[in-house]
This record gives C-alpha cells, sequence and structure tokens, in this order.
C-alpha cells in the first residue's frame, strides 16, 4: 500500500483507478473540461476514446468484457468526475442503462447494445420523469399498448440526462392501467429515430451547463417491437428501484470525485493567498472550513463504495444508496459553497472554477431524487429495520 487512499480497494480496483488516472492524465482531460467551459460542446468523441481504452463499463460481466463489479463503475464514475464533470454525466446514465440491460436484459437484448455502449459508441439515457410525475414516480403517465406484435407508447418525459444525444433509451410506461402502477408499469428499450419520437427541446439548466444535456422528449404512438420490453411485462417498477438504487450510487461517486479539485483548490488558495500579514490558512475561520469539508467529502465517499460492495454482494441497498446520495451532494454543496468564501471575490469570478462548481453542487441535490426525497427513503428503511428488530425478525 502506498497511500491511505488505496486500503479501500483491492489491488486489483487500485490498478483499475491508476490506469483510468494516467488515461485522464495522458488525454490532459481537465484542459478539455477547461475548453468544454468556454466553447460548449458535447464531448462524445472523449467518451468514445475512453471506451476504446476498454476503461468503460466494467459492471458488465466478465463475457461481455467487464469486471462484474459496481464497485469498478463507481471508480469510474469518481475519477470522471474529478477529471472532466461532462464527460462523467454522459458516463452517469449511460452506465445506469447498460447495468440494468445486463441484470434484465434477454441474451439477445445484451448482444444487441451491450458491446456497442462498453466502446463507448453508444450512449444512454434514462426516461422516468415526466412533465406531472417527478418524485411520485409511481404517476407516470406515459402508456404503452399492445398491439399486433408491438407496443405503441405515447407520453412526454422531461428533464432527461443525455435525452437528445442518445442512442439507446430505457422508458417507463404504463402497460396496464387498470392496476397499482407498481404492478402495471414496463420498460421498454428504445431507440430514437422512430417514427413519431421527438426532442421537444433541451433545457438551459442554471444559465447553462456546458458539455451536458438535459432534455424534453415526446413519443406519439411510436412502434416498439414486443422483444423490446426489458424484463418481463409488468414488471418496471422493481427494475426502476434497482436501477435506481445503482444510480443513486453512482451518481454519489461521481459528485465525490467531482467535488475533490475543488477541495484542492480551496486548501491551495488559502495557503497562498496573504492577509494581515499571514496565510489566510492560519485563521481558523478558514482551517476549520477546510477541515469540515474534507470530513464530510472523506465520509460520503466512504458511504459510496460501502453502498457499491452491498449492491455487489445482492443487497439492495436502497437505504445506503439514497444515504449515499444525500451525503455526497450535501458534501458537495458545503465544499463548493465554503471554497467560494475561501476564494473571497475572486471565488465569485470565472477566473476560477469555484463558481461553476457552486452552480453544479447546487444543481447535485435534484437529480436521482431530490435530498428530500432520500430523506423520505432513509427514515423509512430505518422505521422497518427498527421494527423487524424489536420483533426479533433480523
Ligand atoms: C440535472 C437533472 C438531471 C436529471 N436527469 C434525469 C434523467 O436522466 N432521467 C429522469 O427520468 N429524470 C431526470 N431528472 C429529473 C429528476 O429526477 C426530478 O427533477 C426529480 O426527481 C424531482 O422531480 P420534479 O423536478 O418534478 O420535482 P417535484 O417532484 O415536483 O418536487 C418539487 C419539490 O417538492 C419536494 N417534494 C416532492 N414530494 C415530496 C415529499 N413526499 N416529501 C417532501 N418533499 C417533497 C421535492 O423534494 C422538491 O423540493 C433530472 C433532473 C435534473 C435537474
Amino acid at each position: 500500500m502506498k497511500n491511505k487512499e488505496e486500503i479501500l480497494l483491492s489491488a486489483d480496483e487500485n490498478k483499475f483507478r491508476a490506469e483510468l488516472r494516467d488515461f485522464l492524465v495522458r488525454e490532459d482531460a481537465k484542459k478539455i473540461e477547461q475548453e468544454i467551459y468556454e466553447r460548449d460542446f458535447y464531448p462524445r468523441e472523449f467518451y468514445e476514446k475512453t471506451g476504446e481504452e476498454g476503461f468503460l463499463a466494467p459492471v458488465l460481466p466478465i463475457e461481455y468484457g467487464g469486471r462484474g463489479k459496481l464497485v469498478y463503475e463507481a471508480i469510474l464514475a469518481e475519477e470522471l468526475g474529478a477529471a472532466c464533470v461532462p464527460l462523467a454525466w454522459i458516463h452517469s446514465t449511460s452506465s445506469y442503462v447498460y447495468a440494468t440491460i445486463a441484470r434484465y436484459g434477454s441474451e439477445e437484448q445484451k448482444k444487441r447494445y451491450l458491446p456497442a455502449m462498453k466502446r463507448g459508441a453508444k450512449i444512454g439515457a434514462i426516461a422516468i420523469t415526466e412533465p406531472r410525475a417527478g418524485s411520485d414516480v409511481m404517476r407516470i403517465e406515459t402508456r404503452a399498448e399492445r398491439k399486433d406484435g408491438a407496443y405503441v407508447i405515447s407520453g412526454e418525459k422531461r428533464n432527461i440526462t443525455n435525452g437528445s444525444q442518445a442512442d439507446v433509451l430505457l422508458v417507463w410506461a404504463i402497460t396496464n392501467p387498470e392496476v397499482d402502477p407498481a404492478v402495471g408499469m414496463s420498460v421498454f428499450i428504445v431507440e430514437p429515430g422512430a417514427e413519431g419520437f421527438e426532442v421537444v427541446e433541451d433545457y438551459k439548466l442554471l444559465g447553462g451547463f456546458p458539455g451536458t444535456v438535459n432534455s424534453h422528449l415526446r413519443v406519439d404512438a411510436m412502434s416498439v417491437p414486443e422483444e423490446n420490453i426489458l424484463g418481463r411485462p409488468n414488471e418496471g417498477a422493481k427494475i426502476m428501484f434497482d436501477e435506481l438504487s445503482v444510480e443513486r450510487a453512482l451518481y454519489a461517486a461521481m459528485l465525490v470525485g467531482e467535488a475533490r479539485p475543488v477541495l484542492e483548490l480551496a486548501v491551495g488558495y488559502s495557503m497562498e493567498r496573504e492577509q494581515f500579514g499571514t496565510s489566510i490558512s492560519r485563521f481558523e475561520g478558514i482551517s476549520f472550513k477546510i477541515a469540515d469539508m474534507a470530513t464530510r467529502l472523506e465520509a460520503a465517499k466512504l458511504m459510496v463504495y460501502h453502498t457499491a460492495r452491498l449492491i455487489d454482494a445482492g443487497f439492495d441497498a436502497e437505504k445506503e444508496s439514497a444515504m449515499s446520495k444525500l451525503l455526497a451532494s450535501e458534501a458537495f454543496y458545503e465544499v463548493a459553497h465554503n471554497t467560494v468564501q475561501i476564494l473571497g471575490g475572486r471565488g465569485l469570478s470565472d477566473e476560477y472554477p469555484a463558481e461553476w462548481a457552486f452552480r453544479m453542487a447546487r444543481l447535485s441535490m435534484i437529480p436521482a431524487g431530490t435530498n428530500e426525497i432520500m430523506r423520505f427513503i432513509v427514515q423509512r428503511e430505518v422505521y422497518k429495520e427498527h421494527k423487524r428488530r424489536r420483533e426479533g425478525r433480523e
């Protein structure tokens, strides 16, 4: 072991991370990130290069060229978040899609989508949220009706990351409106370009979110072959909850990565900046902020890897993935908020990436389920566990 960080991972996981870091340094990912902020382009080529070099989709089973564990995917999300935020966002929903197809897909679906997603040639999107169904995911109104060996899907999806750029979308729709949506929704693999698929608009978030795409999509009587259903008909809610656990763990890993260089910036700047004849890091008003930032971020990171390992061990980890998302987004927010403060006036200008990080951190509390919903899930699970213990069932 060379350093404390390595204790968290196995020898092979550390090797994967070291090779990935080398690749990102070799490709000058930070410079590409800076160019994206200046010129706002979607780093699709860089994503493809990451795939060609073999780094994408380590969660896939070994027969699909992966390493079969979510923990590798968390390492990837964290390192991409630290090196190039827009690249990490392309990877985010793409990884939720390939992980879900790997888990629930038929052999034919896996063969059709996984190799291309692993190469980075195909990008994925998750389409759950609708104009009238945000936190209340069970209220989706998109309908899929079975007709002549196909499903005809109609509805609208909003706030879809990668939406207008994706090649493979997982779209949730009601297939049996007569029953509770928990047993009456299904999920479909949709390829854009089919008749009836429309990109309504790409949203402009927080005054601009360079290099990323967040879309409003409409499907109008779009016909999807029966074999594009993922899992069994009406199994969509179960697949959604599994997907969301993976999504929250990986999303949190990305945020831990995004926060890392921001903390480094605050530490470095506070050591160099002098006021009242000394470095500002000597004032407890500054250095205690650094202590809190570092502590929260470390805790979030440990929670993320613990969650990934629980999922790898076969647990549903609904509580822990919600905790991870909550901790990581709030740690990132605290890191970014305090970094702006530590940089003083410079923190607000575009001379440093602090103001950008602050906007990103604010944004991070809403996707993958809002932090209110994360708290709702955590308390619900804590009470359930308590009840089980009290009744001697655990
Ligand atoms: C950048 C970004 C990327 C996204 N990417 C995707 C994506 O790829 N795919 C996808 O399907 N969706 C995506 N979303 C959508 C995201 O999941 C939703 O925005 C989120 O779930 C909240 O839904 P809403 O925006 O409709 O807010 P609402 O559900 O309307 O909530 C509004 C407010 O009410 C609060 N609230 C609601 N219910 C409760 C409750 N029971 N208790 C306490 N407070 C409550 C919320 O916390 C929030 O503060 C993305 C969103 C953003 C901003």
